[in-house]
């Protein structure tokens, strides 16, 4: 099909350069919401979606767009797109799998230090005219008298872990459903119980999957040794959040940082929202310039499969 002929969705923005490649491909057009009302009109006669975060390219989405044969996605997870949909018609999803890994690795113990050292707590109390009592009440372990436990050892997985092994000394355990062996430092399985029961610090880094919503809810969450830490860069969904927040309300959890929750942003009411020793961000594990340049790289993996070319990455799909 000849490039004037092929028409592009754009439903969440991708860079400049990004998207004068898509342009030079075919019709483009960009959405000014990315809501199923607006997705089901813009994708009628379209041949690629690209999205990012924030769109959910539903079943419904899917069966709407009779023409389109690639999906793109400008980041790691995959939670927003039914990928079984997609293969039963046909359409290949390709994403940007590295796209963020240093970043969130980064960020995560950005969080973990925080957490420890409770720095944005000791701030307000500089600012509240707490000095003395701040400074009287920290006292903290360091890291490399702790332990560890990840969720998930992929890629970010593995980038936290040997950030905090190599670079801290910290011991590492961790779980996941295949083996990431060789990992170039040094890490041990553990059951997930296991897991709860022997880390000090618990990361995590699964994608939402069917077998991975609320795994830590409050069963999971009651056998975590006595004073451990909770952080989650993967996706809000992973967590039972009532249940963490009374965790953290009768102290069983020294804090939680958060940068993903369940609904974002979330409610005024929202359960966490008034939990104590936790930590938030507002989801912005991938918020690097490198990081969002390597997302837009998505477009150029769109244009291969218009173009009949095999795609450089194509979703990979947990069941
Ligand atoms: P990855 O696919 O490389 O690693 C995920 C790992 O989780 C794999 O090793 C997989 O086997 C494991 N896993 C899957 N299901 C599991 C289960 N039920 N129990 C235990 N382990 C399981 O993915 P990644 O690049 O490391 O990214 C992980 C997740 O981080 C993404 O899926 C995304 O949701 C999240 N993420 C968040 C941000 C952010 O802005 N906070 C940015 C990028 C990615």
């Amino acid at each position: 099909m000849a490039p004037s002929q092929l028409h592009i969705v754009v439903a969440e923005r991708l860079s400049r350069e990004a998207m004068e490649s898509l342009q030079a491909a075919g019709r483009v057009t960009v959405l000014d919401s990315c809501d199923e009302g607006c997705l089901l009109t813009a994708v009628a006669d379209c041949d690629a979606l690209l999205v990012r975060t924030y769109s959910q390219v539903t079943r419904h989405v899917i069966e709407h767009a009779p023409n389109l044969k690639v999906i793109g996605r400008g980041g790691v997870g995959l939670d927003n797109i039914d990928t079984t949909a997609a293969t039963e018609h046909g359409v290949t999803v390709v994403y940007t799998p590295a796209a963020a890994t240093g970043a969130v690795a980064e960020l995560t113990i950005g969080l973990m230090l925080s957490l420890l050292r409770d720095i944005p707590a000791n701030d307000a109390a500089i600012r509240s005219g707490a000095y003395e009592q701040a400074r009287t009440n920290a006292m903290a372990n360091e890291l490399s008298e702790m332990t560890l436990g990840i969720i998930g050892m992929g890629r970010i997985g593995q980038a936290v872990g040997r950030r905090c092994q190599v670079g801290f000394g910290m011991s590492v355990i961790y779980h996941d459903i295949i083996d990431p062996q060789p990992l170039d430092f040094q890490a041990t399985f553990v059951e997930k119980d296991a897991l709860y029961k022997q880390a000090d610090v618990v990361s995590l880094h699964v994608p939402l999957t069917e077998l991975t919503r609320w795994l830590i809810d409050k069963e999971a969450l009651s056998q975590f040794k006595s004073g451990a830490m909770l952080i989650n860069t993967s996706r809000g969904q992973v967590v039972d959040s009532l249940a963490l927040a009374n965790r953290l309300r009768n102290g069983a959890l020294s804090g939680a940082a958060l940068d993903v929750l369940d609904e974002e942003p979330p409610a005024a009411n929202h359960p966490l929202l008034a939990a104590p020793h936790i930590i938030f961000t507002p989801h912005i594990g991938a918020k690097t310039p490198m990081s969002q340049t390597r997302m837009s790289a998505v477009a150029e993996d769109v244009i291969r499969v218009l173009q009949g070319l095999p795609p450089v990455s194509a979703a990979h799909i947990y069941r």
